[in-house]
């Protein structure tokens, strides 16, 4: 896959509603005209938008206000974006995990449609339930650099420790903020015996 320009990316999804306000759009695009000059890619390889704009209003919509419609959408925004940087085989794809009482309280974790459509489009397994965390850790936002790593640290474990043994693994998140969490998952792979790690998200904070 060679995605290339943002606006090639966004042309190739194909809800009827802008994913952002649900302003009525052409059947070829995720954002109405208003939304999608909010959308900025990253650089990162691996993360592919910055978070922001539009972007962070249909994941907002997605995680608080129950529209789960918007998770496959945001799942090939995800794939999209990535595109060569999927042309590498890996073995599994998994979500960063909620802690059981969010989980129950949303019920669901958004994170999933995204790896799903990450496993899809790479002919990986998918497993959804390959970690757990721990400990339910204090939301990331009220913290400072330091403390967030201190935060997540150790918060992660694989749930089947044979599960990943001699396997390579793509871990996605939806926002990555310092990176402390997602490290902490890769850290919690490479204890339970995962031969490459790679660390995915749909966007990133801009720095
Ligand atoms: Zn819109």
């Amino acid at each position: 896959m060679r995605a290339t320009t943002i606006s090639w990316i966004l042309e190739q999804l194909s809800p009827s509603r802008c994913i952002a306000c649900d302003e009525a759009v052409r059947r070829d695009t995720a954002f109405c005209g208003l939304c999608v000059a909010t959308v900025e890619r990253s650089t990162h390889p691996h993360s592919p938008f910055l978070y922001g704009g539009a972007i962070a209003r249909a994941l907002t919509r997605l995680k608080y206000e129950v529209r789960r419609d918007l998770g496959p959408v945001l799942g090939q925004l995800l794939v999209l974006g990535l595109g060569e940087a999927l042309d590498e085989p890996f073995d599994l794809v998994a979500p960063v995990p909620l802690h059981r009482d969010k989980l129950s309280e949303r019920g669901y974790n958004q994170c999933v449609w995204l790896s799903r459509t990450v496993a899809e489009a790479s002919n990986a397994e998918h497993s959804a339930l390959l970690l757990r965390r721990t400990r339910n850790t204090e939301a990331q936002a009220q913290l400072g650099l330091r403390e967030r790593e201190f935060n997540v640290n150790g918060a992660f474990a694989v749930r089947a420790r044979g599960g990943v043994e001699g396997r390579s693994v793509m871990i996605v998140d939806d926002v990555r903020t310092t990176g402390a969490t997602l490290r902490a998952c890769e850290a919690a792979l490479y204890d339970g015996g995962a031969t490459r790690v790679r660390m995915l998200s749909l966007c990133m904070t801009p720095r």
